[in-house]
C-alpha cells in the first residue's frame, strides 16, 4: 500500500487460482491494484482467503507477460514479432491449409480452466463450427475427467452435490487422496472449524497429511493405503457397510435402482472383497477400514470429499464410482451435511467442463450423438455438427505421432509441463505443422509453438468462472489487455479467418447464447450475477432464481442411483527390484499447478523448488541425508530433486510437487490413464531413488 498509494476504487471479481473460488474486492488506483480483499459477502469464502489468491496476483504484470503476437515458421527459428492481423491470418492460413492436405480431423484445440466460462465456450465453437470436427478438449482431462464419467453414471450429473457450507452440518467427514490445507486452503479452514466443533474425520491418503494430526484437528481415523489401491480401500468399506446391515434400505429402495443395488450388494459381500483380503493391497490394517465404514455409516450426517489423489489413477473412474455407491446405500445424499463433492483443483475446472469442451459433449453435458441437442447448437451456429466423439488429448499425441494430427490451437495450458511423460508429449508437438499456443507467458508448450498469441490473466478479463460448488462468479476486468485484445477477442478472430463468422462485443452476449442453449444455465445472466452476487447451476425455471444449492434432493438427476461393481483391478506400476518405490505428486499452499503464476510473485520465497519427500528408513537405506541431491528414475524418465526426509511419508512411498519445470516430476510420470477417460495416472509411479552428487 505504501508503494502503491492509497486505492481509490474497487471492484468485486472473483480469484483466479483453485476451484474454491473465492470473492475478492479489488481496490485499485486508477488501473492498478493496491490490493486484493476478500469480499465478505462472497458466499465461498464468506471474507476469508489464502495466501495465493490474496498476495499472489503480482503476475498479472510481470516483465515476462507476452505482449506481442509472435510467429515462426520452424520452432527452430527465432520468434518474429508480428501485429495482431499478421499472427491470426498466419495461423488460419496454416490451419486452413492442413485440413486442405490432411482433412478436417486433422486440426483441434485445447482450452483449460485458466479461461472463463465464455472462452471456454468460444474455443469449442470455433473447433466444432470453424474446424468442423469435435477434436476439443480441456485440462480436465489430465485432472477430474473420472468425475465426469462416475458421477455421470451413478447419479446423473458432474458435479459437486454440495455447497461448502453444507460441511458445517456434517457430522462425520471422509477426506480422500484431497489435502485441502494446502490445495483448497479455504475451505479447509471451514472444514477445521466443524471438526473444532465435534465432527469426526476419516482420512483416506497415503501420506500423514496436516488434517491427520495438524493443529487443532485429529483424524479419528487415517487409512493410510498404498498408492493404487483406492478400488480396493472403497470396496472394502461398502464390504463392511453391506455385511455388518449398515445399508440404508429405505433410502435405497426409494431413490436407488434396485437391480443394480441387488448386484451390486452381492459382489460387494464376497469374501474376496472384505477389508481382510484386501490388506495385503491396500496395507492397511482391516480392523481400521471396519472402524472407519462403521464410522462413516452410522453418520448421522457424512460427507465425503475427494480430490486428485482419487481421480488421476488407472482407475480413478472406478474409485468416483466407487464413493457414489457407498454414499448412495448409506443415504448420505440429499440433504445438508452429506453428499459427495470433488474438490476440483482449479478456478475454472467445473466450468471449462460444463462448457462441452470434452471431446464427445456439447455444453451442459450433452452427448454429441444426440439428434435433437446437435440439431439446436447446428440452428443456432448455422453449421453441420459431426455426431461422433473427438479425439481426446492423449489420443491427438498419438495421432500426431502417426502422421494424422498436424495442427493444434492451445488456449491457457501448459501440455508440456503438466500432461504426463514429458518427452512423449514433445515428441507429439514436434510432429506438429503448426501448434498455436495463446499464453500470458511462454511456457513450455510455447518452445514447440509457431505462433504466441498473447494471453491475458484475470485481471484483464470480464467473464465468468464456475467453482466447485456449481457457483458461478463474475470475473470483471481490472485492466485492459497488456496485449490490446482479450482471449475471447483472439478466438473470434481466429474463427473469423477460418471462415466462420463471429460478432460478439462483450463476453455478456457469449453467456446469453449459452444460457439460450443449455437448460441447466437457462436462468443465468449477469444482471442476476450482479444482484445476487453469484448464482449456483441448475439455474432456471425450475429452480430458485438463485439456482441450486443441493442436488438431488427429491429425485436423482438420473432418474434412479445407479450403483456399478467396482473390481479392484491393481495398476500396471507395480514396484520391482530395478523401481523398488512408488512415487506420488501433489501441491503445495504457496504454489499453483505449474507455478506460471505463482512462481512470479513473492509467494516463491516460501517454496522456491520441488524437492522429493522420503520415509527416514528408504532414506538410510540409500545413505541419503536431509538435503541431499538424489536421482529418481522411472520406465518413462529421469530427474534430480533435493531429499526431504520426512515422517509424514509411509516407507516404500515418495512424493513431490511439480511446481517447477527445471524439476520435471512429469518427465518421470507414465503415460499410464485411466480406462474410462484417459486421465493420467500421476498418482503411482514405480521409481528408484538414489544418492547422486549433483543436480
Ligand atoms: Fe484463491 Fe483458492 Fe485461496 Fe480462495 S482458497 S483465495 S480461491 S487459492
Amino acid at each position: 500500500v505504501i508503494e502503491l498509494g492509497q486505492p481509490e476504487h474497487s471492484l468485486i471479481t472473483t480469484c483466479a487460482y483453485c476451484g474454491v473460488g473465492c470473492g475478492f474486492k479489488a481496490e485499485m488506483k486508477g488501473n492498478t491494484v493496491v490490493r486484493m480483499t476478500p469480499w465478505k459477502d462472497g458466499k465461498a469464502n464468506e471474507g476469508h482467503s489464502c495466501i495465493k489468491g490474496r498476495f499472489a496476483w503480482s503476475y498479472a504484470t510481470h516483465k515476462d507477460r507476452v505482449t506481442r503476437p509472435m510467429v515462426r515458421a520452424k520452432i527452430s527459428d527465432p520468434w518474429r514479432e508480428v501485429s495482431w492481423d499478421e499472427a491470426i491470418a498466419f495461423a488460419a492460413g496454416e490451419f486452413k491449409r492442413i485440413q486442405a492436405q490432411h482433412g478436417t480431423d486433422a486440426v483441434g484445440g485445447i482450452t483449460s480452466s485458466r479461461c472463463t466460462n465464455e472462452e471456454v465456450y468460444l474455443v469449442q465453437k470455433l473447433v466444432r463450427a470453424g474446424f468442423g470436427n469435435n477434436n476439443v478438449d480441456t485440462c480436465a482431462r489430465v485432472c477430474h475427467s473420472p468425475t465426469g464419467y462416475g458421477m455421470g453414471v451413478t447419479l446423473g450429473t458432474s458435479a459437486g452435490t454440495q455447497t461448502f457450507k453444507s460441511v458445517e452440518e456434517a457430522d462425520v467427514i471422509l477426506v480422500m487422496g484431497a489435502n485441502p490445507t494446502d490445495a483448497h486452503p479455504v475451505f479447509a479452514s471451514r472444514l477445521k472449524m466443524r471438526l473444532r466443533q465435534g465432527a469426526r474425520l476419516i482420512v483416506i491418503d497415503p501420506r500423514c497429511i496436516d488434517l491427520v494430526d495438524g493443529p487443532h484437528v485429529r483424524a479419528q481415523h487415517h487409512l493410510a493405503l498404498r498408492p493404487g489401491s483406492n478400488v480396493a480401500m472403497i470396496t472394502a468399506l461398502a464390504h463392511v457397510v453391506v455385511t455388518e446391515g449398515r445399508v440404508n434400505e429405505a433410502y435405497v429402495a426409494e431413490r436407488c435402482d434396485t437391480k443394480s443395488f441387488h448386484d451390486w450388494r452381492e459382489f460387494v459381500a464376497r469374501p474376496e472383497n472384505s477389508p481382510e483380503a484386501f490388506e495385503a493391497a491396500t496395507g492397511v490394517p482391516a480392523a481400521d477400514v471396519r472402524a472407519a465404514a462403521r464410522l462413516y455409516a452410522s453418520g448421522p450426517n457424512s460427507a465425503i470429499y475427494y480430490g486428485l489423489g482419487v481421480t488421476e489413477h488407472a482407475q480413478g473412474s472406478t474409485t468416483v464410482i466407487g464413493i457414489c455407491n457407498l454414499a448412495m446405500a448409506c443415504g448420505m445424499f440429499s440433504r445438508e451435511g452429506v453428499g459427495v463433492s470433488p474438490l476440483r483443483g482449479q478456478n475454472n475446472v467445473q466450468g471449462s467442463c460444463d462448457m462441452g469442451s470434452f471431446p464427445h459433449e456439447l455444453p451442459g453435458y450433452r452427448h454429441v450423438s444426440d439428434a435433437a441437442v446437435r440439431g439446436s447448437f447446428e440452428a443456432a451456429w448455422g453449421v453441420p455438427l459431426q455426431a461422433e466423439p473427438g479425439l481426446r488429448i492423449p489420443n491427438m499425441f498419438e495421432a500426431a505421432l502417426a502422421g494424422t494430427f498436424k495442427g493444434l490451437y492451445c488456449v491457457g495450458e501448459d501440455i508440456v509441463q503438466s500432461d504426463p511423460n514429458t518427452q512423449h508429449v514433445a515428441a507429439a508437438l514436434e510432429a506438429m505443422e503448426c501448434v498455436v499456443v495463446q499464453d500470458i507467458f511462454i511456457n513450455e508448450t510455447a518452445k514447440y509453438a509457431h505462433v504466441l498469441l498473447p494471453g491475458s490473466s484475470f485481471m484483464e478479463k470480464d467473464g465468468t468462472f464456475t467453482n466447485a460448488e456449481r457457483r458461478i462468479s463474475r470475473v470483471r476486468q481490472l485492466m485492459p489487455p497488456l496485449s490490446g485484445l482479450g482471449d475471447w477477442e483472439a478466438t473470434q478472430r481466429l474463427a473469423i479467418a477460418l471462415g466462420y463468422p463471429m460478432s460478439y462485443t462483450h463476453p455478456e452476449q457469449i453467456m446469453r447464447e449459452i444460457a439460450a442453449l443449455t437448460p441447466s444455465f437457462s436462468g443465468v445472466s449477469y444482471d442476476k450475477i450482479e444482484r445476487l452476487g453469484s448464482v449456483q447451476w441448475p439455474c432456471n425455471e425450475s429452480t430458485l432464481e438463485a439456482g441450486t444449492a443441493l442436488m438431488h434432493i427429491d429425485r436423482f438427476v438420473r432418474g434412479k442411483g445407479r450403483f456399478f461393481n467396482t473390481q479392484y483391478v491393481p495398476t500396471s506400476e507395480k514396484v520391482t527390484r530395478k523401481f523398488p518405490l512408488l512415487l506420488t505428486t501433489g501441491r503445495i499452499l504457496s504454489q499453483y499447478n505449474v507455478g506460471a503464476q505463482t512462481r512470479r510473485t513473492a509467494n516463491n520465497q516460501w517454496h522456491h523448488e520441488d524437492k522429493l519427500d522420503i520415509h527416514p528408513h528408504d532414506a538410510e537405506e540409500r545413505g541419503i541425508q536431509q538435503g541431499d541431491w538424489v536421482g529418481i528414475a522411472s520406465r518413462a524418465g529421469q530427474t534430480v530433486l533435493r531429499a526431504e526426509i520426512s515422517e509424514r511419508m509411509q516407507p516404500g512411498v515418495v512424493y513431490t510437487t511439480f511446481h517447477f519445470p527445471e524439476s520435471g516430476a512429469n518427465v518421470i510420470t507414465t503415460d499410464s490413464s485411466d480406462w474410462a477417460t484417459n486421465c493420467p495416472e500421476y498418482k503411482v509411479t514405480a521409481v528408484q531413488v538414489s544418492k547422486v552428487s549433483e543436480k
